[in-house]
């Protein structure tokens, strides 16, 4: 096992993985920017490295001076967390090249994942089924229209190097198709770096399941179960997670985990990955992406299984195998995740920063709070606005349901403007707590603001 390990983030994820740290004994450093020196990640770490201005770009993505944080620490492993450079192959191999371990899989599969084209033919090849689309990035105008009335519109233009939601466009017919080809390459280009685009068939009113998987270097790949992140904005920012999904029955867990596991093992992936999937009303499941990294929202997996999923990147980075089969994953009771953020509801969901006066977070029962909040703490104008997630455990899905309501009643946040009374009407909604969930939840039942 590592002595000592860097933690290339910031932030919540900072701080969970400071704690995974804590509990296996493995000492740990921060990295922060100059906007961060008051954070909680910094304190909680035994060393601390500012490694320079706020803007993440000058600091969290500089690459020369994350490796030299931990060189000059004597750290032997880094975590990147989530964003930043956690999906960055050419990070990975910086690491490699420098003697760390990079806690994450190989830079090959990061490579291949990144890639959305390409990860969608490798996994078709595996025999996942994914979402009938252009085989590969496609490459002029002529192609886009003839693969779009091959596959029949609508249809949907991704950024082939996409994330966060970011560089989809949608197009009902061929003319629409040729307007906002051009103008979702450029925006790729301008988000990504890279202008390739491909195009896939829209699915209508698909939910969003994805599947945890956990692989380690001798070639033994499991999956967790499934999580449904259907509550999504319009910008397609996930905003409250669940698992199981309550439409998953037990033969289509198994069929998604086999899916998401053949995935996995197309690209020689190692260490905890999530493979996202559509599923449409009649049960069909379409592959869109893998996100080669931990998730934002991998902890309504652990309430459900019992297994810390930090604690097994860092063991499985370590040349440890996987400490449970297949058939040691068991499922217990209901969890359910809330982001909150610093978001204005009320505005469109534009980020807010302010200074937190007051600050409650909620207790008791099943409840657990992943967070970089403490009263007086003054949020960076620099970084995502995830304040907080409130995660609830109980025996089935209207418990847990109860518990969120009860445990947003408990919080408390004064000073900035959060999303907080939104989530509590999404909980209170009838529709939600049917389970009647799907990626236009919001659009079609909150979006007028009366709900
Ligand atoms: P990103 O990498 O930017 O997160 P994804 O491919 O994971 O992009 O898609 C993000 C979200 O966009 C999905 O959760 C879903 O809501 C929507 N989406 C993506 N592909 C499709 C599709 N083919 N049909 C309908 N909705 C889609």
């Amino acid at each position: 096992m590592f002595r000592k390990v860097l933690i290339a983030n910031r932030g919540e994820i900072a701080l969970r993985i400071i704690r995974a740290c804590k509990e296996l004994g493995i000492a740990t450093v921060a990295v922060y920017s100059e906007a961060d020196a008051n954070s909680l990640h910094v304190q909680a770490a035994d060393e601390a490295v500012c490694i320079g201005p706020g803007p993440g770009k000058d600091s969290y993505l500089n690459v020369p001076n994350v490796i030299m944080a931990a060189l000059i620490t004597g750290a032997e492993a880094i975590h990147p967390g989530y964003g930043y450079l956690s999906e960055r192959a050419s990070f990975a191999e910086a690491c490699e090249a420098s003697k760390l371990v990079f806690i994450g899989p190989p830079p090959s599969a990061i490579e291949k994942m990144g890639d959305k084209a390409v990860a969608r033919e490798i996994v078709r090849q595996a025999k996942v089924p994914v979402v009938p689309g252009t085989h590969g990035a496609i490459r002029n105008e002529q192609e886009a229209l003839k693969q779009a009335e091959r596959i029949g519109y609508p249809v949907l233009v991704k950024a082939v190097a996409g994330g966060g939601g970011k560089g989809i466009r949608l197009a009902e017919n061929a003319e629409d198709l040729s307007r906002v080809l051009q103008l979702a390459q450029s925006e790729a280009l301008a988000s990504f770096g890279s202008p390739e685009v491909y195009v896939e068939k829209f699915i209508p009113d698909p939910r969003h399941v994805e599947v945890q998987v956990l692989a380690d270097s001798y070639g033994n790949v499991i999956h967790l179960g499934e999580r449904e992140c259907s509550i999504q904005t319009a910008r397609r920012q996930k905003m409250v997670e669940e698992a199981p999904a309550s439409v998953v029955a037990p033969s289509l867990r198994q069929k998604m985990g086999e899916a998401a596991v053949r995935a996995a093992k197309a690209v020689g992936y190692v260490n905890a990955g999530t493979v996202e999937f559509l599923l449409d009303s009649k049960g069909n499941f379409y592959f869109i992406e893998m996100n080669t990294r931990i998730q934002v929202e991998h902890p309504v997996t652990e309430q459900i299984t019992g297994v810390d999923i930090v604690r097994e990147q860092i063991r499985i980075a370590a040349k440890e195998r996987l400490h449970l089969s297949q058939r040691d994953v068991q499922w217990r009771g209901h969890s359910i995740e809330c982001r909150l953020t610093a978001e204005d509801p009320d505005n469109d969901f534009a980020p807010c920063v302010g200074k937190v006066t007051h600050l409650v977070l909620p207790g008791g029962p099943g409840v657990r709070v992943d967070t970089h909040l403490y009263p007086g703490y003054e949020i960076p104008p620099y970084y995502d606005s995830l304040l907080a997630k409130i995660i609830v455990w109980a025996e089935d899905r209207p418990s847990a349901i109860a518990r969120m309501r009860r445990a947003l009643e408990e919080t408390r946040v004064e000073g900035v403007k959060t999303n907080l009374p939104f989530l509590k009407r999404i909980m209170a909604h009838p529709e939600y707590q049917k389970g009647n969930v799907s990626t236009q939840f919001l659009n079609r039942y909150l979006r007028d603001g009366t709900g």
